[in-house]
């Protein structure tokens, strides 16, 4: 799931100052998950747009507005209200606001801030565990993400801060290189113990021509 948190309210009444026809599109996938972007969320953002004086021509919620196919379906259901539009808040992961954009032609602002690629525990608790670095090493570090688990996003460590079990940043947290090294001795997998990686390969990065 991808995690988003609602952005405060400030940023998005100056985002939208110009606009006074908005419509909204919530998602119901992943921000429906994190209660950024369900139904709920719409209609609370709709009464908040409707008393500070704005128009809201329809709000909707579509299954994956990351999804063109999904997207250019589900739409069509505000079709004409859309016309008559100015500005769309949207209350999804930053794709899902740049997918609308590209569509519609619209000027779209955001609701939420667009955080990483979460492990529910609980509705309201999530664990970051992967950042999507293009290059996935959990193969050679016994299945966990230093990247991402490391507060200095470390490829190669543990760094000379630890206290040989914990981190030195998160004092109350396990420096995640031990935890790497715990598994990969669990998991007879030492010959991974003195591997160093390269330098990530940034070139990878480029995920589209604009
Ligand atoms: S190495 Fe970590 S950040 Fe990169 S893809 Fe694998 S889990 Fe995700
Ligand atoms: S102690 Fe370990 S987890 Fe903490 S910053 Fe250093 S390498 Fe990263």
């Amino acid at each position: 799931m991808f995690l988003t948190e609602k952005k405060d309210a400030k940023e998005i009444d100056e985002a939208l100052n110009k606009y006074k026809r908005i419509g909204i599109v919530g998602c119901a996938s992943c921000a429906s998950v994190c209660l950024t972007g369900g139904s709920k969320e719409v209609k609370e953002m709709e009464k908040h747009l409707l008393n500070a004086g704005k128009e809201v021509p329809f709000t909707i919620s579509i299954d994956e507005p990351c999804d063109k196919r999904v997207l250019k379906e589900d739409i069509r259901f505000v079709e004409d209200e859309l016309a008559d539009t100015e500005a769309i808040l949207v209350l999804s992961c930053g794709t899902g606001v740049q997918t609308i954009g590209e569509y519609t032609g619209k000027k779209v602002v955001t609701g939420v801030d667009s955080r990483y690629i979460a492990q529910t525990e609980h509705i309201g608790e999530y664990n970051a565990l992967c950042g999507g670095c293009d290059e996935c090493r959990l193969n050679f570090t016994g299945g966990v993400c230093t990247i991402t688990l490391c507060p200095k996003g470390l490829l190669n460590g543990p760094c000379e801060g630890h206290n040989g079990i914990n981190c030195e940043v998160a004092e109350e947290s396990k420096c995640v290189f031990m935890k790497s090294y715990e598994n990969m001795s669990k998991f007879f997998e030492e010959e991974n113990l003195d591997r160093i990686f390269s330098p990530r390969d940034y070139s990878r990065t480029i995920k589209r021509k604009i």
